[in-house]
């Protein structure tokens, strides 16, 4: 990949300005051995993967007209309208988009509606639409590569300021990827960060919730409790850390992530009504006793 290949995908990570980050490299795919460090007005990348040759930087000018360039965006794109490419079709029309939300448990998620989800056919990605929740219009996408040759993996296509989210449940979990939040919507409302990395542009995305939980995959259960420290300090109070011992909530159905979340809820429901039942029967015997008692006395036995 030349320079401009490289720079148009990291580019497309979204990275603020003024930001180190550490991540699985979108040309090796290699785990967290990528870096991106970026200024107001420079981007510079490299993997430190012995096997993988990225690496370069873009210095821009330090002009007054990239400084408002840059502000204007900032300002405007939160706004912004996406509008559909024309390459993104019904996710029916590609057997592989299907076989992915098959696989990844987004397929029901898809069905009820809970997911705009489709296909785009020229970058072959299943692409995930994300909503702004205020004024309930697109903002962006963000596309999973179906083949080994896609980079980056995952790519975002407009704003890349709101979180994906799938469910609409009382409780919600913080999540890497569209996927995983898929596959939680049924049971809990999902919201996938893109990464491992919460932005200062999610937190006003997650203040609806009862509880709010994080859930990265299993490999990153130490990005889970930094995040959930950032929440807490930030004002959240209640704030989960939901540590995955196997696997990535992608791999679970929603009756495994019920039980993974609820488990306890539901034996507390269960004992409570034991309790009730108990305390019918208990009712019952003693007016049993009581009658019983008051006939003895009534035939003189006692
Ligand atoms: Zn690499």
């Amino acid at each position: 990949m030349n320079f401009q290949q490289q720079l148009a995908v990291v580019e497309g990570l979204g990275v603020p300005p003024d930001t180190q980050m550490r991540m699985d490299c979108p040309f090796c795919q290699n785990k967290n051995t990528f870096t991106v460090t970026t200024t107001s007005n420079s981007i510079g990348w490299y993997c430190f993967h012995a096997s993988c040759s990225a690496k370069g930087k873009k210095n821009g000018e330090k002009t007054m007209d990239y400084v408002n360039v840059t502000f204007k965006k900032e300002d405007i794109k939160p706004q912004e309208e996406f509008k559909l490419p024309d390459s993104f079709k019904i996710v029916h029309s590609n057997q592989k988009a299907l076989q992915y939300l098959h696989e990844n448990n987004c397929w029901e998620a898809c069905m009820w509606g809970r997911a705009d989800i489709k296909y785009d056919v020229k970058q072959d990605r299943v692409v995930f639409l994300v909503k702004n929740p205020n004024t309930n219009k697109y903002a962006g996408a963000i596309g999973r590569g179906l083949n080994s040759k896609v980079y980056p993996k995952w790519y975002m296509y407009g704003n890349k300021d709101i979180p994906f989210k799938c469910g609409e449940c009382k409780d919600a979990v913080i999540v890497e990827d569209c996927a995983s939040a898929c596959a939680v919507s049924n049971i809990l409302t999902g919201i996938a960060i893109m990464g491992t990395s919460l932005k200062e542009s999610h937190k006003k995305y997650l203040e609806p919730y009862e509880t709010l939980y994080v859930a990265l995959d299993r490999d990153a259960t130490r990005k889970s409790y930094i995040i959930a420290s950032e929440l807490t300090s930030a004002g959240f109070k209640n704030v989960k850390v939901k540590v995955l011992h196997e696997y990535d909530l992608k791999c679970y159905g929603t009756p495994e992530i019920e039980k993974m979340f609820y488990k306890y809820e539901k034996e507390i429901t269960k004992l409570k009504r034991e309790i009730c039942e108990l305390r019918q029967d208990n009712r019952r015997l003693s007016k049993q006793v009581e009658d019983g008692v008051d006939r003895m006395r009534k035939a003189g036995v006692i």
